[in-house]
This record gives structure tokens, C-alpha cells and sequence, in this order.
């Protein structure tokens, strides 16, 4: 990539806001503003990875503004839609609110108003730690206030010719007889089970009747009630797949990504939004989902879930918006485990950044010093921050359990890391110590070594496992090198990798009698 090829900062946030506001110009649509929007779910206990969306979005936000456009991020609440399914370790009594609006169901948890304003709260609070701005629109605001009712009117009285489309598009063939909307049952309460039959455009009413339906393939029965509701003020919502364009026109949205659960969605909303709604649909980019690692093992109780509150008990916050802008794909699975890699990756662009480490490719050294700037919501320190290798950190905060700070800040002050402490430093030991205390085993790194290298471990292994503690073993480690024919910072460079998954740390020997003979033994064994 040339100099005069780089878009923005050089991203992929760039990039694909630089498509975004190419595509408006071709469009000929107003450019006064440039809307994204992002769902946050509320039905259950947010993932990390539910953060992701809105992250992502609002790092378009800034590459628009970066660009020279306004901007603004819609966070939109899905707390009208219906508890389809009780979470894994919630209370049973949930039961009896299956497919009732989640904002109407009580806080299982007794501190906020409903069930859905629990959960997004809980989102809602991670992008704050996070520094994300946006402008939080709620579902059941939407519908209640009526913002959505010339739309509603418009897919109503379109509803056969979108029934047959969504057919075709998907093969879903129930909207050929049911109306794209869900009316909130008046008698009982519930939404998917009132099916409504008939739009009297004239009132802006629709007839429904509660019966049985299935939800997440079980049955659930209706109250038999019969219903007529009013669209521009009583409770009741577009079904999924012609929501989106609703929201998309009356909001104005230019740009929304999609993760591929709800890809058929997208494409069905896409049509509606051009040819029914005549709002060309916003830009759009599919990512990723992000999973528990293990899949369910890590969600199975209440506790487990990798939300961004307990990842920030071990990691900054930073670290989180490292994880979510490193790229739109792959990092499918994410765990509490990726956090040491992320909190030493973060030191490396900010090395990178302030020139500290070359990289050897040019376009690299772009792409990381923008990776840098959008993980500071692109407003970076003028002032590199001192270091200390995350992973040291969790080995050190593992020997010290008593007067932890105290001792592991003596300690790296020893090393020649740091002169003297910050709160940033006592801030990062008190997030490594909770590490060092939840988790035993630190993520094995894979490496691959020649047979020169194996020999030197295995030499190493001896000397560690005698009976006496070695003296020297600086020196020893040296000449072990010497005597197998391999560069001696070579051999330091492996340790390093094996002890701290880092090409580099504090003086090798002392901190090998730190960390323990025994425990390095161990960890050297499992890579020969
Ligand atoms: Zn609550
Ligand atoms: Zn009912």
C-alpha cells in the first residue's frame, strides 16, 4: 500500500467508512449526518462478544467523523421483544412470563424495574466503562410514542406482496397468511401468541386473536382472547423481518453491521426498506459471532458468562476494545484466557505507536499505529505509559499472596522495569493478582523449536532439578547456549516465550529462583 492508497487510519473501520460515505454520494442522499445503528439484545445476560456491535459501530462513527462527516450511534434496546427461553441458571418462576415483553417482566435480580431493563443496563454499563458515546433508543419507547407508525402502516397495507417475498427470499412461508406483526395481547399479555388476521387501515387498528403457538420448538397456549389494537400507540412490534427497515427509515440509519444468525433477516429487511419503504438500506458489513470458549461450558451457571463487568475485574478496558477492533473476523471463540495476550498486545502497538519497535512492513506499522488510535477511541496519549508484562505481573502476584502490591512492585522496581509505582501500576497488579487468584493455568503459548534449542531445555531441566540451588544460574544459562551452539539471547528469547509468552523480560536467572525451580521445571517440561 502506498502512502496516497491509506484511508483514515489505515483500518478496517477506515475503510469501511470511507465505502459507506462513497455509496451516500452515489446515492445523492443528504450528507448532513451519517447515522449508525446497533441492536443490544435483552433477553439475557450479556456476552462480551453483544458489546461487540455497538463497539464496532461506533468505531465507524469515528472513522466518518475522521473523514470529515457528522455522525452519531443509535444503541437501540430490543427490550420489547418476548422471553423466548429462561437463561441457564435464571429462576424457574420465569416460566410464567414466556413470551411476555421482557421490559414487562420483573428484575429476577430485584435492582432495576424490569427483567429487560436489567439486561441492558448491563450493556449499557459496559459501553460507559468503555468510553462509547451513543444515543440509546429504546423498543418499547419506539412502538409507545408511535415513531414507527408510517412505516407499520405502509409494510401493512404492502403485507401480501412482503408475505409471498419473504417466502421466496427465505422460504418462510407463515407472513403468506399471518400480518408481519406481533399485537402485545391486552388480556394476557403475551406477544407471539396474538396472531394478527386483519388490518383496518382506515383506524390504523389491527384483529388479532391469542391461541397456542410454538416458542423455541415447544408449545405455548394462547387466552383464546379476541383483540383489536390501535399500531400508532398500543404495544405490539414488526416481526424481525421487517423491523429493521422500519427503524432504518424512521431513524434515518446509514450504516449497520449484522452477525450471520440474523443474515436472512437482513436480506428480507433490505428489500422492504428499497422497495416497499423507497429508503435505500443502510451499508452494511457482516462479522463474526463471537463464542464462549468450549461453547456452553463457559455459560453453563449464571456466573460464567464472559461479560464485560467480570473481564474488567482482570483486564482494562482497553483490552476489551482491542478485542473487539482487531478485525471484523475470526477471534470467533473468547475467553478470560485471551486477556494476558490482549494486555501485552496493547503494550506492543503502543511501542509500535511511539515508535519504540519497527515493524519491518510499512503497511503494517500504519495498520497498528490506527489499531492503536481507534482502541483509544482515537484520541491516543501524548505520552507512552510505562509497561510491565502482563503475564509477569500474574507469575509475581502468584509467589506473593500476602502484601501482594507491595511486594511485586518491590520486585519489578528490582527488575529495572519501572523507577517507582503509579496508580496505573497498583491499578494493574490489583488486575493480574485477581487473575493470578481465578485462574491456575496460564494459556499455553505454541511454539515450535529446533532440536538444538530442545537440547538446551532439557540441560536447563538439570540443573534446575538439583538438589542445590544453583548459583550463577545467569551464568549457567549463558554457557548452557554456549556449549549447544546457540546464540544466547536466542535461548533468553525462548525462556522468555515459555515463561511469559513474551520475546522479552526482566534478568532471566533471578527471575527463574522467583517464579520457583520447580514450577519452571514444569512448564519447560511441557515443551520438549
Ligand atoms: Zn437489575
Ligand atoms: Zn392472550
Amino acid at each position: 500500500m502506498k502512502e496516497q492508497e491509506i484511508i483514515g487510519r489505515g483500518t478496517w473501520i477506515d475503510k469501511l467508512a470511507y465505502e459507506l460515505a462513497e455509496r451516500e454520494k452515489e446515492l445523492g442522499r443528504n450528507l448532513s449526518i451519517l447515522k449508525v445503528e446497533s441492536g443490544l439484545g435483552a433477553s439475557g445476560i450479556p456476552h462480551i462478544g453483544s458489546l461487540g456491535d455497538a463497539v464496532r459501530a461506533y468505531g465507524v462513527k469515528l472513522a466518518l467523523e475522521n473523514l470529515g462527516y457528522k455522525s452519531e450511534l443509535i444503541a437501540y434496546s430490543d427490550d420489547l421483544d418476548g422471553l423466548r427461553k429462561i437463561p441457564e441458571g435464571f429462576p424457574d418462576w420465569l416460566k410464567e412470563h414466556i413470551a411476555k415483553p421482557v421490559s414487562f417482566i420483573p428484575d429476577p435480580f430485584g435492582c432495576h424495574d424490569s427483567y429487560g431493563l436489567h439486561m441492558s443496563s448491563l450493556l449499557l454499563d459496559g459501553l460507559d466503562k468503555l468510553g462509547i458515546k451513543y444515543k440509546f433508543q429504546r423498543g418499547v419507547d419506539t412502538y409507545k410514542n408511535g415513531l414507527l407508525k408510517d412505516q407499520i402502516h405502509t409494510i401493512l397495507l404492502n403485507n401480501k406482496k412482503i408475505g409471498e417475498k419473504i417466502a421466496e427470499m427465505v422460504g418462510q412461508e407463515k407472513y403468506q397468511g399471518a400480518l408481519p406483526y406481533f399485537p402485545v395481547c391486552s388480556n394476557c399479555g403475551r406477544l407471539y401468541t396474538a396472531e394478527a388476521y386483519e388490518y383496518l387501515p382506515e383506524e390504523k387498528k389491527i384483529k388479532y386473536r391469542c391461541h397456542e403457538t410454538t416458542i423455541g420448538s415447544k408449545p405455548l397456549a394462547g387466552c383464546g382472547h379476541d383483540g383489536i389494537a390501535d399500531i400508532t400507540k398500543d404495544l405490539g412490534k414488526l416481526t424481525w423481518k421487517v423491523e429493521f427497515a422500519a427503524r432504518w427509515q424512521a431513524f434515518d440509519v446509514r450504516f449497520e453491521a449484522y452477525g450471520k444468525d440474523i443474515m436472512d433477516s437482513v436480506k428480507v429487511n433490505d428489500w422492504v426498506a428499497d422497495e416497499i419503504l423507497k429508503f435505500p438500506h443502510p451499508h452494511h458489513v457482516k462479522y463474526e459471532m463471537f463464542l464462549d470458549k468450549g461453547g456452553k461450558k463457559i455459560s453453563k451457571s449464571l456466573g460464567n458468562v464472559v461479560t464485560s463487568q467480570a473481564w474488567l475485574k482482570y483486564g482494562t478496558p482497553k483490552s476489551i476494545l482491542l478485542l473487539l477492533y482487531k478485525r471484523i473476523t475470526g477471534a470467533r471463540e473468547v475467553g478470560f484466557e485471551d486477556i494476558p495476550a490482549l494486555m501485552d498486545e496493547y503494550n506492543e502497538l503502543e511501542n509500535i505507536y511511539f515508535g519504540k519497535v519497527k515493524l519491518e512492513n510499512e503497511t503494517k506499522t500504519v495498520r497498528a499505529k490506527g489499531l492503536y488510535e481507534y482502541v483509544n477511541l482515537l484520541n491516543p496519549p501524548k505520552i507512552m505509559a510505562a509497561h510491565v508484562n502482563y503475564r509477569l505481573l500474574v507469575e509475581l502476584c502468584k509467589i506473593f499472596r500476602e502484601q501482594r502490591n507491595e511486594h511485586v512492585i518491590k520486585k519489578i522496581i528490582e527488575y529495572g522495569i519501572i523507577k517507582e509505582s503509579t496508580p496505573e501500576i497498583e491499578h494493574l497488579v490489583n488486575l493480574a493478582g485477581s487473575y493470578a487468584d481465578d485462574f491456575d493455568k496460564p494459556s499455553k503459548v505454541e511454539i515450535q523449536f529446533d532440536e538444538t534449542t530442545k537440547k538446551a531445555i532439557k540441560e536447563l531441566i538439570v540443573i534446575l532439578s538439583s538438589e542445590n540451588e544453583p548459583t550463577e544460574l545467569q551464568n549457567s544459562i549463558y554457557q548452557i547456549a554456549k556449549t549447544v551452539g546457540m546464540q544466547p539471547k536466542d535461548f533468553f528469547k525462548t525462556l522468555y516465550q515459555i515463561i511469559l509468552a513474551s520475546d522479552r523480560g526482566p534478568k532471566i536467572g533471578p527471575l527463574i529462583i522467583d517464579i520457583g525451580r520447580k514450577k519452571v521445571v514444569q512448564s519447560l517440561a511441557e515443551y520438549i
